[in-house]
């Protein structure tokens, strides 16, 4: 946290090449695939860590071989009904190789076999073994070598407790009002806005996700006539620790179903095939909880082996003891909690919305990948994938409207030539313009002044 303090202490800028709100997996990876030379601000409304994307447990899919890509092609449409964008999830599974190659070259460690090869997971309505995962947190492997990586970057500055409660828009987006961790408005310019809020749990009840994480993203984007797509699509998971206390559900990841774990009433029978998609899993247990007249069923997985699933699932396993539940021994009490949201802001396969110069990634956005359900261990994937093209998309943005501009000052410069003041001045905003272009710090830095 050392440095981000240190960034934090940097004065807030007037303007940035881009602004990137939310410090999830799809924020942080959207930044570290910006060139090093775009000034970015990065904002969340919380500490740095507290994202979805840090609490993910099961894994992350990847296509393992080119002989399983109709198979995992397959799973992902059906398991989202076949309402999914095939474009969508084709450029997902093609492109989920390059990005688990770019997490190790972060330091992202997944377990292995003895062999020294990946030891793939599996998880509901996968028909194979394709889940690359790190213990049962691998969500917080993840996150927290990205923010280790972005912490790296001096381009990139992180304000922690500062939330987005505006955009800035005409006819395309300029910019974000935010609210200080001191509780001033204040207006930030950029040429890009990336929306990288998450979902919406923290609007539920029950809800495994973070409370502030309440879909401010979509509010905004409705009072600026920004499409949104599918946002009644949202995910009820099968299995949260069942509780009677307030806050955060904790989750029950699907993984112990994928190692054998079975779903049983308060008689002790069994009455689902745990491995089905969550939708069919979730509307079983709901519809058992309503025969038995009760708000919980349970989930054992007593009978496999004690040692090996401590080890499999540490971090389950220690939450559960504190519960007062020792699942080596007895069936833990689950019931099912929002988990997650399919829909949200509507992009097309580079993150663009319908407001130019405005993008979404990760959770916050809807390219139809995951149609109307999805797919276990594919949202981690998804928002790594699609952040990545959402910054080749900002990239080339931001050179075409540096070729408009050039473009505008010659066409300028053809009629001022001849008068001596114009041009001297006209001269001076092109060469000011392109080392800003080149170094904004340095120019910041030495140059503004004499704008
Ligand atoms: C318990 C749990 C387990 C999961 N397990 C898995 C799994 O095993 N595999 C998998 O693929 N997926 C899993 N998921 C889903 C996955 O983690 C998320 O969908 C994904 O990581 C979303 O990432 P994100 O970057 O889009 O959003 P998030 O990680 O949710 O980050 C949202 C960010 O936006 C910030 N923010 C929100 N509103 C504002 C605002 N107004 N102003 C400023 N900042 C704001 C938040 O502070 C946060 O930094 C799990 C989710 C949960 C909750």
């Amino acid at each position: 946290m050392d440095q981000m303090t240190d960034k934090n202490a940097d004065e807030l800028r007037e303007t940035y090449q881009v602004i990137i709100v939310g410090t999830g997996a799809a924020g942080l990876f959207t930044a570290l695939s910006l060139p090093k030379e775009m000034q970015i601000l990065m904002i969340t409304k919380d500490a740095v860590e507290n994202s979805d994307s840090y609490l993910a447990q099961g894994g992350i899919s990847v296509l393992k071989n080119e002989e399983d890509f109709s198979s995992y092609f397959e799973d992902t449409m059906r398991a989202g009904h076949y309402e999914n964008n095939e474009e969508s999830v084709r450029v997902m599974i093609q492109s989920s190789r390059a990005i688990i190659e770019q997490l190790l070259t972060y330091g992202v460690v997944f377990d292995k076999n003895q062999d020294g090869s990946f030891a793939y997971t599996r998880e509901g309505a996968h028909s194979t073994y394709r889940i690359l995962r790190h213990d049962d947190v691998t969500g917080k492997e993840i996150t927290s070598k990205l923010i280790a990586q972005v912490k790296k970057r001096s381009n990139i500055q992180v304000l922690e407790y500062t939330t987005m409660i505006d955009l800035l828009s005409d006819e395309s987006c300029k910019g974000i009002v935010i609210e200080t961790s001191t509780g001033e408005t204040k207006n930030v310019y950029s040429n890009a806005v990336v929306l990288a809020t998450g979902g919406i749990g923290g609007l539920f009840q029950n809800s495994t996700n973070f409370p502030h994480i309440t879909g401010d993203s979509f509010a905004i984007a409705l009072r600026h006539q920004v499409e949104l797509q599918d946002i009644h699509y949202i995910q009820i998971h099968p299995t949260a620790l069942y509780s009677k206390k307030k806050g955060r559900r904790f989750l029950i990841s699907e993984s112990l179903r994928g190692e054998g774990g079975v779903l049983k009433n308060h008689k002790g029978e069994r009455f689902v095939d745990e491995l089905l998609p969550r939708d069919v899993v979730t509307a079983a247990i709901k519809e058992e909880m309503e025969k038995e007249g009760t708000d919980h069923v349970f989930l054992d997985i007593s009978h496999l082996e004690a040692e090996k699933t401590i080890k499999r699932f540490p971090n389950i396993y220690q939450r559960c003891l504190e519960e007062g539940y020792d699942f080596t021994k007895e069936a833990i009490p689950v019931a099912p909690a929002q988990h997650y949201l399919m829909g949200g802001i509507k992009v097309d396969t580079k993150g663009a919305t319908t407001l130019p110069h405005l993008y979404a990634v990760g959770e916050t956005a809807c390219n139809g990948v995951h149609g109307a359900n999805r797919l276990a261990s594919n949202s981690l994937l998804e928002s790594l994938v699609f952040a990545s093209r959402a910054a080749e998309q900002i990239v080339k943005e931001d050179v075409l409207q540096h070729q408009e501009d050039m473009q505008q000052q010659i066409a300028v410069a053809s009629s001022v030539l001849d008068d001596d003041s114009k041009r001297v001045e006209l001269f001076r905003q092109l060469i000011w313009k392109e080392i800003k272009r080149e170094d904004e710090k340095f120019y910041v830095r030495w140059c503004n002044n004499a704008n």
